[in-house]
């Protein structure tokens, strides 16, 4: 990759924000508009840094939310209440505003339309983030790669991006949602958590030998990866990004994960 190409993508920039929009409980899509912007790969982050007036600095980073064909780089932010960052990004900015940003970074956790082996994900919470963009990717290159959803969210109120999801099921996206806490009268999906089980049913089969993505916090992704390598799936074929505090986290399962 040209050497100018790397250091616009650590360069920080100006971002400014095209809209600020709820997509589920607690939960924003921000769209941006970046001058330059290089376009991105679906599965790759921004890192976001907000400085306070007195010279204080705080970074995060967010998952592409939106494909690369989109005119706007989105991100869906969940507010966590005594977060630094997250609240200010979900209520504190408006159409117009300007934040600083980097990127985009990754090259690992990253899907390429190219590749027709069956497409796997696997999201907890804000982790189907990336997700969004890998399946708005695949409808706008008419892949022909068969992709299974696998969905674990709170509530029906907590699942970000359902009527989207809903137009992909249509097209024959294999989505399957499982509703952790509450499920609403005549639920069809899935209720309780992910389980070994649940995983080894609805994971494509290791015969098909799929490419399996699995994002969300890090106790979520954790598990989701041992009980993968127990079905058999081998671990250089699951890829993992966690969204949390990575310190202690058990590498158990042998499955490679981005650095964080
Ligand atoms: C590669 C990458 C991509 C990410 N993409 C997204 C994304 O698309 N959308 C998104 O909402 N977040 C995403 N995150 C998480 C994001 O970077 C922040 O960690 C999150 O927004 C919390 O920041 P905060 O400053 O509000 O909270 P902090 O002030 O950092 O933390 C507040 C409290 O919440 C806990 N906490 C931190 N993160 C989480 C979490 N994910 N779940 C539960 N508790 C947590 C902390 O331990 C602390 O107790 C991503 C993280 C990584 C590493």
């Amino acid at each position: 990759m040209a050497r100018t190409a790397i250091r616009r993508r650590l360069t920080w920039r100006l971002a400014t924000v095209a809209a600020n929009a709820s997509e589920a409980r607690a939960v924003h899509r921000l769209s941006l508009r970046i001058d330059g912007w290089d376009g991105h790969l679906p599965g790759q982050h921004v890192d976001v840094r907000l400085t306070a007036p007195d010279g204080y600095q705080a970074q995060r980073s967010y998952s592409i939310a939106s494909a690369p064909e989109s005119p706007t780089v989105d991100l869906v932010v969940q507010r966590l209440d005594d977060g630094e960052v997250s609240p200010y990004l979900t209520d504190g900015l408006r159409p117009g505003d300007q934040l600083e940003l980097r990127g985009p970074i990754g090259g690992y956790f990253v899907w390429h339309a190219e590749l027709d082996s069956p497409l796997q994900l696997v999201a907890g919470g804000s982790g189907v983030a990336p997700f969004l963009a890998m399946l708005d990717h695949h409808a706008a290159a008419a892949s022909g790669a068969p992709v299974r959803l696998l969905y674990s969210a709170r509530t029906l109120d907590d699942v970000i991006g359902h009527p989207r999801l809903e137009r992909h099921a249509e097209r024959g996206i294999g989505v399957t949602i499982a509703l952790t806490r509450d499920q609403p009268p005549g639920w069809t999906g899935l209720s309780g958590r992910l389980t070994p089980q649940i995983i080894r049913e609805r994971v494509w089969p290791v015969d098909r030998r799929p490419s399996v993505f699995v994002c969300g916090a890090t106790t979520f992704v954790e598990a989701v990866a041992d009980s993968l390598v127990e079905a058999g799936h081998p671990a250089a074929a699951i890829r993992i990004e966690r969204f949390g505090d990575v310190r202690g986290a058990r590498r158990d399962s042998g499955v490679p994960t981005t650095r964080r």
